[in-house]
């Protein structure tokens, strides 16, 4: 699929679903706790999307035989992306990535935290937060006339400049009718001033992840979730982005 440009009453729906998006993270946000399971913070998610009559767009995407199983990806402490709820409790100290989109009206949102669950180390807490920092600093470069580059390189610059790698083999996406469409959004290798132009009523989602270690991934037996290959920590914050004329605008704030 090419890049898709949507008129307004489109991007009305896609802010329809990143609001939906948005509370669906504030609950599973104010339940991470230490005793808690991923599969009770991937329930209220489900529950929170459909009272809004929303559709959760993560369950049964993907290989129709090994589709994703939940409305969240919960991935924790090495964890990177696309985690499966379980029976896994969650611990004093550590880190949580909960993913989560919904479809409105048969377009995406798509967005992405990192807590810390109870006391969590400094080292994690930094982590977090430049991870989310550096999620702004890719937003700042979405506006009409920069190219996917600038927003890859700011988020790249600043991340390295604060001592993180950049996960490269997963990147984000526009995304509209599909929750993953063209252009690609890297966080890593694009230099500013190259790849796709950033038009008006384009939408993309950027999700930079961070890792402690080295940039290096794999994915464990269950077919989905990622981590990372040293063991070390990684963080992943995404925002679902409009492209409009007043500059960049998040659907999916909390
Ligand atoms: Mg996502
Ligand atoms: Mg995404």
């Amino acid at each position: 699929m090419g890049i898709t440009i949507k008129s307004s009453s489109e991007f009305d729906l896609m802010r329809e679903a990143g609001r939906i998006v948005g509370l669906a993270k504030l609950e599973v946000a104010n339940a991470i706790k230490p005793g808690v399971t991923t599969s009770a913070l991937d329930q209220i998610a489900e529950r929170v999307i459909r009272s809004e009559g929303a559709i959760p767009s993560f369950k049964g995407y993907g290989d129709p035989h090994n589709p994703f199983p939940a409305s969240i990806c919960a991935s924790i402490n090495d964890e990177i992306v696309h985690g499966i709820p379980g029976n896994r409790v969650l611990d004093d100290g550590d880190i949580i990535s909960v993913d989560c989109g919904a479809i409105w009206n048969g377009l995406h949102a798509d967005s992405a935290f990192t807590s810390g669950v109870g006391n969590i180390s400094k080292e994690a807490a930094e982590l977090i937060k430049v991870t989310s920092l550096s999620l702004e600093k890719g937003i700042e470069k979405a506006v009409i006339g920069n190219r996917i580059g600038d927003v890859c390189s700011a988020i790249q610059t600043y991340a390295e400049a604060q001592g993180y790698s950049l996960v490269r083999h997963y990147v984000g996406h526009g995304i509209g009718y599909s929750m993953h469409e063209d252009p690609q959004v890297p966080n890593w290798g694009m230099e500013p001033g190259l790849g796709p132009l950033l038009k008006e009523g384009m939408a993309i989602a950027i999700e930079p992840m961070l890792n402690i270690g080295n940039h290096r991934t794999k994915v464990l037996s269950d077919g989905w979730t990622v981590s990372t290959d040293d063991g070390e920590l990684s963080a992943h914050f995404e925002h679902t982005v409009l492209i409009t004329n007043e500059g960049p605008e998040v659907t999916t704030r909390c």
